[in-house]
């Protein structure tokens, strides 16, 4: 990460000033600022600690792409919750546990045969963060953001992902009130496979649709 790179150079520089913090660069570091903010926010009462931790928790170990995935594995598994998932998605989702939706509702697009999802926030980085977590650097940037409703094959390929001329690419801008989860096909192979088989082939991408499932055994 690039957090490390950061630390790395850091500690490189303290050890030619043996040892002594100038505090020309402490500031730089967003770490301790954030440390310090918090420090300052709880200090004031404004923060509780316990709360900021449970958030915290939740973003690194409990809201990630894991929940999308089991998602998709039920909806290949399940024919009932797939059709309540493509009838409505914020209720079925909602249904598996994987609340914290703000007003927004959820759209599932289903990959087939025919027709390839792919979702977007033209206008800034909305995210079924509910079911896939923090937003990857590269979708909320501009170049992303810009070329995948121009070039949608074109940006694909560049994520490994070709889409043959016979295949049609559909692309999906999101907005604060609708949030596109992609439903990757199911890959060949896969057969007998349970849930949790299911969902370890299901990656963040295949869900955004610059990616596909992962082939069993690959
Ligand atoms: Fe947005």
């Amino acid at each position: 990460m690039s957090g490390d790179h950061h630390h790395h150079d850091d500690h490189d520089h303290d050890h030619h000033h043996h040892g002594s913090v100038t505090h020309s660069h402490l500031p730089s570091d967003p770490a301790l600022r954030v440390k310090a903010m918090e420090t300052l926010l709880t200090q004031k009462g404004l923060v509780d600690p316990a709360a900021l931790d449970a958030l915290i928790d939740a973003y690194k170990n409990r809201i990630g792409p894991q929940n999308g995935a089991k998602v998709v594995a039920r909806a290949w598994s399940d024919p009932a919750f797939r059709t309540a998932l493509m009838a409505d998605a914020t209720k079925a989702i909602d249904a598996m546990g994987f609340t914290g939706l703000q007003g927004e509702h959820m759209v599932a697009v289903e990959n087939t045969d025919e027709t390839h999802n792919v979702v977007v926030c033209t206008l800034c980085s909305c995210y079924p963060w509910s079911v896939l977590g923090i937003p990857p650097v590269w979708y909320k940037s501009e170049a992303y953001r810009s070329r995948v409703v121009i070039d949608p094959r074109g940006v694909l390929r560049e994520f490994g992902v070709d889409i043959p001329e016979t295949k049609q690419v559909k692309v999906w801008d999101s907005t604060a009130e609708i949030r596109y989860l992609v439903i990757p096909q199911r890959p060949q192979g896969a057969e007998g496979f349970s849930e949790e088989q299911l969902a370890a082939l299901v990656t963040r991408d295949s869900m955004v649709g610059t990616g596909l499932a992962k082939q069993p055994g690959a």
